[in-house]
């Protein structure tokens, strides 16, 4: 697996964590719709991300990520 590509602004040292594949970083570091969302995410695509907007589009798209999220959790867990 490919690590995160982030680094600490402190140490600079890599981060340790695992990336998220096609994001090339990790959880912490702004995959699945982290501070540092990029053009093609797939929350982005059906629906604008725009507060209090929610369409069923969106609705859907909070469920699978909702679902992503408990599937990661229990990833880590695992470690
Ligand atoms: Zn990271």
């Amino acid at each position: 697996m490919q690590r995160c590509k982030a680094k600490s602004k402190r140490s600079g040292e890599q981060c340790k964590n695992y990336a998220l594949k096609g994001w090339g970083v990790c959880r912490m570091h702004g995959a699945h719709g982290g501070p540092k969302t990029r053009e093609g995410h797939f929350a982005c695509k059906k629906a604008p991300c725009k507060h209090g907007l929610y369409s069923y589009a969106a609705l859907q798209d909070l469920k699978s990520c909702r679902k992503l999220i408990r599937g990661s959790k229990s990833m880590i867990d695992q470690f």
